[in-house]
């Protein structure tokens, strides 16, 4: 069980006198002519003199009841030894109660027989306990740059809203220098901002936010640089870093390049900044979700940051809606090689047939003429022995000439393998009418080998 403080219990009896003195007041009405309350607590009166709402809940619903009842005026302090109800409280022998403190146990103290009553006040300003904390919000706003409110932003996500963000933050603050007195009298007109971004205002913005994340990665080389002085350690070794329009830029060396200043000094960009990855997002997505390289290369134009490549990367790979896109090989189940590719054969036994071209050829050594021609390879299936033929157009022709070329230098082949182009499919019709011819017995005057043609 709680305890409750002796203050509290001071409190409780001075309640309980509140109550009393109404109830007497009621009885002898017009008779009184004044009201005295006594209290040895200095902590009590405190409470019962201060407003209700200083203190906590159980202090104020006891002064609350007791200031409508009483006039907190006729709160007086008494000390304790002038106190009767100490006696009991404190303790007293039997000797001493019918001895000398007789009188003042059943007559009270002596100041009220003769009237000269303490009216001892307390201190207004004294201290109490049981005082509310009183819980107080205060917002406080920290101008200086380094907030890195950009990463408080990152829930944004997007470039374009934070950059918009931004801007309008910019033409919240020229609106205001607009309407201001001040900055009319110091003779900065300027016009007062509204409707749809522009450009302008956009480009304000995206500068605001690299400031802001220059300032929260690099503080300490940006106050060197400011101060005049030149970097080129760590990782601004050889980047050259310089101040240009609030920004910090990189000066590689491309100087004296024919290219814009943008891409000749481009703003860098600090690499363990979130939003880093958001810039690079954007513009992936700006660019219809390109690849790696032309990212890179976007970026590069106007930015430049360390590890683009690694970072890059691993944005693009993270991008949703490039891996729902990202096509899936198909995993075929290849078929059993040919016999003729698998088993030992003579060279161009099985051959494949194939052009290519066409290629700008001379007609001849001395001329100036220029013509085209194909090249008609022959692969042997078992060896990968290539034999080539220059053929001058695609006819059947031409073909079939390449091919007694073909044959006169490596034997006729059992089997010649070609796709269906025009021309061997031509050659084959040719040379299939003239195998007919050749065996028919009519037309043999004399014997002789069968001619066979398997193209
Ligand atoms: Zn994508």
């Amino acid at each position: 069980m709680k305890e409750i403080t002796l203050p509290r219990l001071e409190l409780q009896g001075a309640l309980l006198l509140a109550k009393l003195a109404q109830k007497v007041k009621a009885v002898i009405k017009d008779r009184l002519n004044a009201e005295f309350y006594w209290c040895d607590s200095q902590i009590a009166l405190t409470w019962i003199r201060g407003p209700p709402t200083k203190w906590k809940v159980f202090i104020s619903n006891r002064t609350q009841q007791i200031q409508p009842l009483t006039d907190v005026k006729d709160w007086y302090y008494v000390k304790s030894a002038s106190n009767p109800a100490d006696l009991v409280s404190r303790g007293i022998t039997i000797g001493q109660l019918v001895g000398n403190k007789k009188t003042f146990w059943i007559n009270g103290p002596e100041f009220l027989v003769e009237g000269d009553y303490p009216q001892d006040q307390i201190d207004e300003n004294r201290k109490a306990p049981e005082e509310k904390v009183k819980s107080v919000s205060v917002a406080t706003a920290n101008v200086t740059p380094i907030d890195d409110y950009i990463a408080k932003f990152k829930y944004h996500n997007s470039f374009k809203k934070t950059r918009r963000h931004f801007a309008l933050v910019k033409r919240i603050i020229e609106n205001w220098k607009a309407k201001s007195p001040t900055w009319k009298r110091r003779g900065i007109s300027n016009k007062y901002l509204s409707g749809a971004f522009t450009p302008q205002e956009l480009n304000e913005g995206t500068k605001l936010i690299i400031q802001i994340m220059q300032q929260q990665e690099y503080p300490t080389e940006l106050a060197v640089i400011q101060r005049g002085e030149t970097i080129n350690k760590g990782q601004f070794e050889h980047l050259n870093p310089t101040m240009q329009n609030g920004l910090l830029h990189v000066t590689g060396r491309l100087s004296l390049a024919e290219l814009p200043l943008t891409h000749k000094t481009p703003i860098l960009i600090p690499k363990s900044h979130p939003f880093a990855k958001v810039i690079i997002r954007y513009i992936h997505e700006r660019n219809f979700h390109c690849g790696l390289e032309l990212v890179m290369s976007e970026f590069r134009w106007t930015y430049w940051m360390r590890n683009l490549r690694k970072v890059a990367e691993g944005v693009i790979n993270k991008c949703v809606k490039c891996a729902r896109a990202r096509p899936r090989r198909l995993q075929q189940h290849m078929g059993q090689l040919p016999r003729a590719r698998v088993n030992p054969s003579s060279a161009f036994t099985h051959t494949g047939v194939d052009l290519c071209g066409p290629f700008e050829v001379l007609l001849n050594y001395r001329s100036k003429t220029k013509t085209t021609a194909y090249a008609c390879i022959f692969i042997c299936f078992s060896t990968k022995a290539v034999h080539i033929e220059v053929v001058e157009n695609q006819s059947s022709g031409a073909f079939i000439s390449a091919l007694l070329r073909f044959t006169s230098v490596r034997g006729t082949p059992d089997t010649i393998y070609s796709d269906n182009g025009r021309n061997f499919v031509g050659a084959c019709r040719e040379l299939s009418e003239l195998r007919k011819v050749y065996n028919n017995q009519a037309t043999m005057t004399f014997p002789r080998r069968a001619f066979q043609t398997s193209l």
